[in-house]
């Protein structure tokens, strides 16, 4: 089994910078234990060396870079934290480090591991609200 060589320098400046503009935009906050952004920020930023996009790091692929190519679902941020604020990687949450539940459709399995996490920015982000709104 070979391991994967970490992440460049480059790559990981480009996703701090990334992850603390868009938690301004979404008025979202880190995790209380930083161990848990930290594991996030270089899996995004290995996927940047490996993919030349931030593809989520808490999914499993079958070809990271046919997933980037043909959906971009899952390219950072991905289509559930653009339509209801929910980060199940927990790169976004809210200051007592949970994420946010309260845009998501009854039955996701965010709510049922969570239960109902308040919005505490209502006002900011979902910046693809009306995908969800107008369907
Ligand atoms: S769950 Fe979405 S927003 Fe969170 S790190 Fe993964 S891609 Fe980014």
């Amino acid at each position: 089994m070979t391991t994967a060589p970490p992440p460049s320098d480059a790559a990981i400046a480009r996703i701090r910078s990334y992850v603390a503009k868009y938690r301004r935009k979404t008025g979202t906050s880190a995790h209380p234990n930083a161990a848990v952004t930290e594991s996030v920020v270089l899996g995004l930023a290995q996927n940047v060396d490996e993919v030349g996009r931030p593809l989520c790091p808490c999914n499993f692929y079958l070809d990271k870079q046919t997933d980037v190519e043909q959906s971009r679902r899952w390219v950072c941020a991905c289509d559930e934290m653009k339509q209801y604020k929910y980060c199940h990687c927990l790169l976004f949450v809210t200051p007592e480090g949970l994420p946010i539940t309260e845009h998501l459709p009854d039955g996701h399995e965010g709510r049922e591991i969570y239960g109902v996490v308040n919005d505490p920015a209502p006002d900011k982000g979902r910046e693809a609200r009306r995908h969800v709104e107008a369907a």
